[in-house]
Order: structure tokens, then sequence, then C-alpha cells
């Protein structure tokens, strides 16, 4: 940071010991990754000067022929990506391509049916503090055995018959298993609901061909962050099925919701779209869940009870109060004193408060492109194990010692400790 340590040696500072913390600890939490050195350098550069308001060949500013060629490759990534007709990269993160979802597709006032947040769904499903839970009506659907993970399509169906939601919106962000988006599509036909997927969590798992995509269903919009599996630069994008969809996902993002697109993310998406379209990125996806397995085996066999006892995917659900008598929230802080980093979570049916709830979540996209395979993830299974049934804090700094260890054999992509450090 050369230039940043001159200007400002605070910030450049506090950004250095975030490196180290990366490099020596072990990252768990199921929705972050580490993107390549190539996708740093776009997001880190002059595009961050351009205004770009409106789409390629359609723009509010002039000079925009390398920015219209920029935009333009990553659309064009991301529909062969995903295989549709439209995708629209500008959302600046999920959260504002779900609200932009919303708007394109349904009145205010009208009812949306997303999953239960405590059984895996998102704030941005319809969670009462949302402001979006203020301009619609949401209705929730839920899993009827938290043992198999078996949501009650019956249920939904039944809902859906009853409340006429203009979206049934598929997705999640704590829900280990598939979902079934065959008879998710039939029941949005029966009621006349788009039908729409936010699949933020698992599209580089889709994309990587290792979970089903939801367009092969007839889904109508598939929308998603661009940070989490499928290893890009922070920021959204919402991909339809027929172009005629895409016209109203455009308008609804800019002018309606957004302002000028974010130049340099948007040249990061298309770099990460064309990383993801390799094929060394399906060996990536199919491993992130050998690895998600053999973390839930592991930690099985030592005791630990898991929401839907096992993962399709790159995440699990842990009761932390059932496994290791510790509320989720000790469990994280417990886990942060060795270097692994996880997050508090609720659980289905939550008996405890969102803020110390019974449960922690984790995942393996990051340690996965570390290079880590089944034999870490036992490892990483057997330090969580001992760090949190350990009687006394006196074995923590020994297991710090071991997760260091572990960590540094595996680098991050693209930044590494400077000679002599530790
Ligand atoms: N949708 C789902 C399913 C998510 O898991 C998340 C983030 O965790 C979001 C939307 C929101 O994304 P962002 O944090 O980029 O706004």
């Amino acid at each position: 940071y050369n230039h940043l340590s001159a200007a400002d040696p605070t910030i450049a500072k506090l950004m250095k010991g975030e490196e180290h913390r990366q490099i020596t600890g072990l990252e768990l939490i199921a929705s972050e990754n580490y993107v390549s050195p190539a996708i740093m350098e776009a997001m880190g550069s002059v595009l961050n000067n351009r205004y770009s308001e409106g789409y390629p060949g359609r723009r509010y500013y002039g000079g925009q022929e390398f920015t219209d060629q920029i935009e333009q490759i990553a659309i064009d990534r991301a529909k062969a990506l995903f295989r549709c007709e439209h995708a629209n990269v500008q959302p600046h993160a999920g959260a504002p391509a779900n609200i932009a979802t919303y708007l394109a597709l349904a009145e205010p006032g009208s009812t949306i049916l997303g999953m239960e947040l405590a059984h895996g769904g998102h704030l941005t499903h319809g969670h009462p503090v949302t402001h979006v839970a203020k301009i619609y009506n949401f209705v929730r659907y839920r899993m009827s055995d938290v043992e198999t993970g078996r949501i009650d399509y019956d249920e939904m169906r039944e809902v859906a018959r009853r409340e006429k939601p203009k979206i049934l919106l598929a997705g999640f962000s704590a829900y280990p298993r598939e979902l079934d988006y065959k008879v998710m599509r039939e029941i949005a036909t029966e009621v006349g609901a788009w039908a729409v997927a936010d699949v933020a969590h698992i599209a580089g798992l889709i994309v990587g061909k290792q979970l089903a995509n939801p367009f092969d269903a007839g889904f109508d919009v598939v929308l998603t962050t661009t940070h989490k599996s499928l290893r890009g630069p922070r920021g959204g994008m919402i991909l339809s099925r027929e172009a005629s969809t895409g016209k109203l996902i455009d308008k609804s993002v800019f002018p309606s919701f957004q302002g000028g697109p974010i130049m340099q993310m948007v040249a990061a998406k298309a770099v990460a779209f064309q990383e993801a379209a390799r094929p060394e990125f399906v060996d990536y996806a199919a491993q992130i869940i050998a690895n998600a397995k053999t973390l839930a085996a592991t930690l099985m066999e030592r005791g630990a009870r898991l929401i839907t006892n096992g993962t399709d995917n790159h995440l699990m659900l842990v009761d932390s109060v059932s496994s290791w008598a510790l509320s989720g929230g000790v469990a994280e802080k417990r886990l942060d004193e060795v270097g692994i980093t996880l997050n508090k979570n609720m659980i289905p049916d939550e008996p405890r408060s969102a803020m110390d709830p019974s449960g922690v979540r984790m995942g393996t996209p990051a340690l996965t492109t570390r290079g880590m395979k089944e034999a870490e993830m036992a490892q990483v299974a057997d330090l969580i194990h001992r760090t949190l049934s350990a009687k006394d804090d006196n074995v923590l700094p020994g297991i710090r010692e071991e997760v260091i260890g572990l960590a540094k054999r595996f680098p991050v992509p693209g930044i590494s400790l400077p000679a002599g450090d530790s």
C-alpha cells in the first residue's frame, strides 16, 4: 500500500491487520470468499472515475466507448453462464437486487411468498424489520421437518392458493438442502405468480454444475450476489429467462431505483464470470460440496447436532446449544479467539433471541478457494470441536497455534505476509 501508507497510515495499518487476520485464520463464514488478484485489480481501477448512467448504447453521459463494451461483455458472460435471455449486472449488492426485482414485478401492497428467516430465508425476503415488509405483504413458508430438511411443499401450495402471491420466492442463506424448483414453478403457475429464485449463496454451485439451475425448471427471474460462492466482487445481478421480463427489470434498476452503476465492479463481475466459466470452476464447486460433507460428517461424529443432519450444499447449520451447551454468540466469540471465523445463526423455531441465537452457520467456499480438501476439513472440524468443548481456556492458545499452522499452509490468493512476519 505505498500510496495509502503515505496518505493515510491509519487506514493502511488497519488494512494490513485485516490481511494478517485473513492469512492466519480459517474463514468459515458461508457467504465469504477470496477473489483472484485479477478481480482485485479490476475493482481498484480508473473505472471508479466514471459515471455511466443508463445501459450500453443508451447512456446519459458521454465518453462511454470502453465502459459500454465492459458492461456488454459482463452481460453476455452472465447470460451464457446461467443460460437465459437477459442479465442486469448493475445492482450494487444483493439487497438492492431483491428490492429492484420486487418493485419490477409486483405493485406495492401485493403479496410475496418467501422463506421464514429462522428456517433459512434471508432478511430481504420480508423480515418485519425491513422497509420492504412495509411495502409488501410477505407471507412465509417453512421447513416441515427440521431433521430431514424437507420444506412442506403441500403447505406452500395451500398458502399460495389462499394468499395469491404475485411473487413466489425461492432462496435462502442458511438452508443446507436443495430446493424443489419444479414443484415451486408448478405452484407459481397455478396461482399466477412470478417464480423468482434468490440464489445469492449457491450461484457458484449452480454455474459450477453441482446444483440445479432454477431456469431449467422454468423460473422467470434468478437474482444473486456475485461475491459468495460465485467468487466475484461484491455486488448483485438479476437474470431473466425472457428478454421481455428483462425490460421490466432494467427499468426498475435504472432509473427507478439506482443511479449510476459502479463500473469497476461491473468490470470485476465480467472477470469473475469468465473465471466461473472455466472447467476448473466445476472442480472448485464440486470440492466445496465434498468439503462441506466432510466437515458436517466429522462434526456429527464428534456428537454435534446439525439441522437436517448434514448438507447438500456449501453450508451447515449447527445447533450449538445442543452440541456444546454454548449459545451461538458465545460459540462465535470463542472460535474468534482461536482464529476460526463463522457466524451465530438462528435455527428453525428459534427459542432464543436473534442477537444470541441457538446455532452457528458455517460454510466451505473460502477454505476451498485456498486449496483445502477433505483431510483439512476433518482437521478443521476437530479444531472447532476441541475449542467449543474445552473445559479450560488454557488450551485455547495451543489451538490458535494449530490454526495458524494450518492456515499458513494454504495461502490466500494474492496476499502474503511480509518476510519475517508471523
Ligand atoms: N439474498 C440472500 C439469499 C443472501 O444470503 C444475502 C446476503 O447474505 C442477500 C440477499 C443480500 O446481499 P447483500 O449483503 O449483498 O446485500
